[in-house]
């Protein structure tokens, strides 16, 4: 069976084609630019990459391109598009409305549409990319993968905010989590590494990027995650504040007489390390290379507050859960900084948690990194959130095979 897995931006559209019989990638790639000048697809087939230049007005016309590079004599992997069994898509909010993914029908549809006021920035590029794909390849399955989904299971205690209940009810603000894909990759991943059943396991997942967020998730199930009604709250990151005292919004506002967008927009894209480095960089790498090598201070003090929050989730997710076998680390930064993955376990050694250096001195790749008689175990495991998205529209889609076939 071949999955088609999509993850459709506001400007781009991401792939992967798996052959689920061992679920190989055959081919992955991007569309950049879309709608707008310089548009061009970068696909990657066995080690080699093309890049074709073309002019890419929508998500239609992206997928299009994809869907001819996949079956191009040269560059392609497969004969014809009816080689693609199923097409999975990966979408940002399900709202309450969605705890794990469902194949999309005209009611899932409207379900996203009516969650768009939820996700503004992500859900309509979502529903752009899965109704260019309906069209473009009508007659498979189309299963929708939700970044919330896997927190469904938190609690009221977890997820409501302590403001008049009316709002919750009114307009359904509550926390609801997102990376939930990566979230449940990780942990459940982290438990096959340690060779333990996940249900018996309390597991601390720390999904660091350009967003990020960590999760407590208890006995396979995510019972709490520092993102919340939307993707600002929590940890520091690339450019987003994370958590802040709600009145520096309305003194800021009012001072500054900032819109609602203005200051939306300060929290959202000039917040962050960006921000705090004095708009240096809202990346990783050059916050660290200018903090430890060029030892500039107000990125010394980025990355402090960067790590120093992280660290106080973990601990409060320790509490959370009263207690924690595992801390994983994942996504950019969590794959690849030895330094951030340190500087965070030097706070948890109260935890009876030691990192070893040297095992710790690796990168992109699945590794425990704690010592042999550390109490908690501390792992690098890269996320893969595709191969949930391909997994579940594969166990989907046969589901329908098989009531089809005893109906
Ligand atoms: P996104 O949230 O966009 O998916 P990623 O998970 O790709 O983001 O993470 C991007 C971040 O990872 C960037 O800040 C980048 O600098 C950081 N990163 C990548 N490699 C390293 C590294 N070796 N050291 C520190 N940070 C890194």
């Amino acid at each position: 069976m071949k999955i088609l897995v999509i993850n459709a931006g506001s400007s781009s559209l991401k792939y992967q084609l798996f052959d689920m019989k061992n679920e190989n990638v055959l081919c992955s790639g991007i569309v950049e630019r879309i709608g707008l000048n310089g548009s061009r697809l970068v696909h990657k087939v066995q080690g080699k990459k093309y890049t074709i230049e073309s002019a890419v007005k929508d998500h239609k016309i992206a997928l299009k391109l994809v869907l001819d590079i996949l079956t191009d004599k040269e560059k392609g992997v497969i004969k014809s598009m009816n080689e693609i069994n199923a097409v999975g898509h990966r979408v940002v909010h399900g709202g309450e409305t969605f705890s794990g993914s469902v194949l999309i029908d005209e009611k899932v549809m409207k379900a996203l549409e009516d969650n768009i006021e939820l996700a503004p920035l992500h859900n309509p590029p979502n529903i752009m990319g899965i109704r260019a794909a309906k069209e473009l390849l009508p007659d498979v399955p189309h299963v929708g993968t939700f970044d919330t989904a896997f927190h469904q299971t938190l609690s009221k205690k977890a997820y409501l905010y302590a403001i008049p209940l009316r709002y919750y009810t009114k307009y359904k603000i509550r926390r609801y989590g997102f990376h939930g894909t990566s979230h449940f990759y990780v942990s459940h991943r982290t438990a096959e590494i340690l060779n333990k059943p996940v249900e018996e396991m309390k597991i601390i997942t720390c999904h660091i990027g350009n967003g990020s967020s960590v999760a407590a998730v208890k006995y396979g199930k995510s019972v709490d995650t520092s993102m919340g009604f939307t993707p600002l709250e929590g940890l520091v990151m690339g450019t987003r504040s994370g958590d802040l005292d709600p009145a520096i919004v309305t003194f800021l506002q009012e001072k500054e007489n900032l819109s609602y967008k203005e200051i939306n927009s300060i929290l959202n894209k000039e917040s962050g390390a960006f921000g705090l480095s004095n708009g240096l960089s809202s990346d990783m790498r050059d916050i660290e290379n200018a903090a430890l090598e060029d030892h500039n201070d107000a990125a010394k003090i980025a990355l402090d507050i960067y790590d120093y929050r992280i660290a106080k989730y973990v601990g409060a997710y320790a509490a959370a859960m009263n207690g924690v076998d595992a801390i994983t680390f994942t996504a950019g930064v969590g794959e690849n900084s030895a330094y951030a993955r340190a500087d965070v376990c030097s706070y948890l050694e109260f935890l009876g948690l030691k990192v070893d250096p040297n095992k710790n001195n690796i990168r992109g790749k699945e590794a425990i990194i704690s010592t042999d008689d550390s109490k908690v175990k501390v792992l690098v495991v890269p996320t893969n959130e595709e191969l949930v998205i391909a997994r579940d529209t594969q166990k989907i889609t046969q589901n329908i095979k098989n009531e089809e076939e005893v109906s």
